[in-house]
């Protein structure tokens, strides 16, 4: 698929990036097989069941490539099925991102490359994730993306997406935006974050990105670097409210306490980032849950950029044969501490070397019930599609959430949390979008099962790792 080749601002919670230097060479990770399958059916296996779990042995799954159709006991007849014997193994939901960015890359910006969606869509699935939702990004072309994907013309996850996010006058990311790219690009790409300037201009706002496809709002309350301006309260309730009004969730990027307050009480929904600057309070973990807000963390984010910045990062083993060599170099070790120098994010990376804050807060909220989703803000520098999904859930389970409990928060939970209405999926139940995963041995008491599946399928549909 041709992506758009008109200069493309991507903006993440920390990163910013420009389109228009060197590709990256990224190995192939997923196949397709190429028949049509009516009907699958995993026999014999040990299946994952319903939103809760529920462990059910010599399960049959069946499904087509809409919907799944039958779970539950073995069966006499399977008639035309193509039935695969997966005893000895664990079925279970494919997986959900609650944070990625499609249109980003993973080069850090002292080493510039173009990104590519169709890498990042692939390292997903090769790691079971089969859903994700972009917390920024232009919705036309995700939408594109979107309908390449579920026509078979790219391998990827569904996605769900936003928009570009929208910020107050000159905050995040902007001054990222200015500090890293050379005149006259800087200005340009600052001129295409959505901002507002008086409440009054909340409902146009919202419904531009309704009319471009945005399946929710999101917007940033935090000020990164401190010094910059971010929302008041007024500006940011318009915003949440005509988000609603809109019949959208409203995804807040937040970083402090305060900011998080300020979210919680303007009506958001979800916030798209944990407090990580300052340990969190018990105020506002119980305003929190007494809301029903759920908060993802991209913790192992945050965890790497301080390692990277400091020189000392090594991203896990798995990492390394699915990524584009030099981008693994430039990031590993001693070169990773360039991201200390930078302009703006240099600044935010001594933020995070004194003070990042991330188990404690985690575990406070898992604590008062609050859910914690599964979501990586990848790609952006130290941070990979895929990949980092795993150690997302191995610092969330150092965190004090039980593996179990955090399997369904990165399946069920987070589809009923924050799909639209009318979209089943992330669960093995008849009438769900058939994403389904098989694994050797027991995820349910060892995440390192998920480092090797034997089967993906996404929408019903075979992919095959070529990378181990
Ligand atoms: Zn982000």
């Amino acid at each position: 698929m041709q992506s758009k080749n008109h200069a493309a601002v991507w903006l993440t919670g920390l990163g910013v990036g420009v389109m228009g230097a060197c590709s990256a060479t990224y190995p192939t990770l997923v196949e397709s097989r190429s028949e049509e399958v009516a009907l699958t059916c995993l026999s014999n296996g040990r299946a994952l069941v319903g939103p809760s779990l529920e462990v059910l042995h010599e399960a049959v799954v069946c499904f087509t490539p809409r919907q799944i159709t039958y779970v539950g006991k073995a069966t006499d007849s399977y008639g035309s099925a193509r039935v695969i014997d997966v005893h000895g193994a664990t079925i279970l939901p494919g997986l959900v991102d609650t944070h990625v960015h499609v249109t980003a890359t993973d080069a850090p910006p002292w080493h510039f490359r173009k990104p590519d969606a169709e890498h990042n869509l692939q390292a997903w699935l090769w790691m079971g994730v089969t859903t994700v939702f972009d917390m920024g990004g232009d919705p036309e072309e995700l939408q594109e993306l979107n309908t390449a994907v579920s026509n078979g013309e790219l391998l990827g996850p569904r996605v769900f997406f936003g928009h570009e996010p929208i910020t107050a006058i000159d905050g995040h990311p902007i001054p990222a935006i200015k500090a890293l790219l050379p005149w006259p690009l800087d200005n340009l790409l600052a001129s295409q974050v959505p901002t507002i300037a008086e409440p009054k201009e909340a409902p146009a706002l919202v419904q531009r990105m309704q009319r471009r496809g945005a399946q929710y709002i999101k917007i940033i309350h935090d000020a990164l670097p401190p010094s910059s301006p971010k929302l008041d309260p007024e500006r940011l309730g318009a915003l949440v409210d005509a988000a609603h009004t809109a019949g959208l969730k409203a995804m807040v990027h937040i970083g402090s306490n305060q900011d998080a307050f300020e979210a919680v009480n303007a009506g958001a929904d979800h916030l798209a980032h944990g407090v990580y600057n300052e340990p969190i309070s018990d105020e506002l973990v119980s305003l929190i849950k007494a809301k029903n807000v759920s908060v993802t963390y991209t913790a192992a984010g945050f965890d790497n950029t301080r390692e990277m910045a400091a020189g000392k990062y090594e991203p896990a083993g798995w990492i390394k044969p699915t990524t584009d060599p030099e981008i693994y170099a430039a990031v590993y070790g001693p070169p990773g501490k360039q991201f200390s120098e930078l302009d703006v994010l240099g600044e935010f990376s001594k933020t995070i070397a004194e003070r990042l804050t991330l188990q404690n807060n985690i575990a406070k909220l898992h604590a008062a019930g609050v859910l914690v989703l599964v979501g990586t803000d990848s790609p952006i520098a130290g941070v990979f599609p895929g990949g980092s999904y795993l150690e997302e859930l191995m610092f969330l389970q150092r965190s004090g959430i039980p593996t179990h409990t955090l399997l369904r928060h990165a399946t069920a939970l987070a589809a009923q949390q924050l799909a639209p209405a009318g979209s089943k999926f992330g669960v093995l139940e008849v009438g769900a979008r058939p994403d389904v995963l098989v694994v050797q041995g027991d995820p349910l008491t060892d995440l390192n099962t998920l480092r090797e599946l034997t089967f993906v399928f996404a929408a019903g549909k075979e992919v095959t790792r070529t990378v181990h």
